[in-house]
């Protein structure tokens, strides 16, 4: 682990706010780095090929991945969504901390490829509550949320595999959690190895 920068995962279920929760930690952590996933869904609004995602085709991400080069990936809602491995293992390599946005099964895999990662889980408060995210969002309709209220009732049954379990029941409340566990993990002896003979 020594002089490797911080691997932070989050994860959760559909509506639970992870999005929110993530913009917010970037913004108080400006220097640590996006890990930038490889999609085959189409771009939507403002984004920009190799800012929020490189937009690839079908054919692209699978030649891809027979080439090695996702370290792990998931199908969301019809599409491909993979972490590139060789910038996030070169970014991690020269001491960079890296924040990676992807699905709980992505974040499963990514524990298992380098153990030294921090895996975090989002919980909503109750389903009740997931229930009135997902309908509120307005964009859905009442079979898809209840379709997405079963997935997550599935879902988090895997939050026992994560490092740690955030609720979100208030934003700031989340905010402050994962800011508090990067600062823990940074401060861990094996990501300071040597420190003490540098003095
Ligand atoms: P969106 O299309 O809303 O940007 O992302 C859809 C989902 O894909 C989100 O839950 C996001 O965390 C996940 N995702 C984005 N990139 C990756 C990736 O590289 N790997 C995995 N496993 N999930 C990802």
């Amino acid at each position: 682990m020594t002089g490797k920068g911080l691997m932070i995962s989050v994860s959760g279920p559909s509506g639970v706010g992870k999005g929110t929760i993530i913009n917010e930690v970037r913004k108080l952590f400006p220097e640590c780095k996006h890990s930038i996933s490889v999609t085959t869904r189409a771009p939507r609004g403002e984004e920009q090929d190799g800012v929020e995602y490189y937009f690839r085709t079908k054919e692209e991400f699978e030649k891809l991945l027979s080439e090695g080069e996702i370290l792990e990936y998931d199908k969301y809602v019809d599409n491909y969504y993979g972490t590139p491995a060789t910038p996030l293992i070169e970014k991690s390599n020269n001491g960079f901390d890296v924040l990676l946005d992807i699905t709980i099964a992505g974040s499963l895999a990514l524990k298992k490829k380098f153990p030294q990662a921090v895996t975090v889980f989002i919980l909503p408060p109750s389903f009740a509550q997931l229930e009135e995210r997902l309908k509120g969002r307005g964009t859905e309709s009442e079979e898809l949320v209840a379709k997405r209220l079963a997935k997550a009732r599935e879902e988090v049954l895997s939050a026992e595999k994560f490092d740690y379990v955030v609720v979100n029941d208030d934003l700031q409340t989340a905010v402050d959690s994962i800011v508090s566990i990067m600062k823990a993990e940074k401060l861990k002896y094996d990501r300071q190895s040597g420190i003490e003979k540098t003095l």
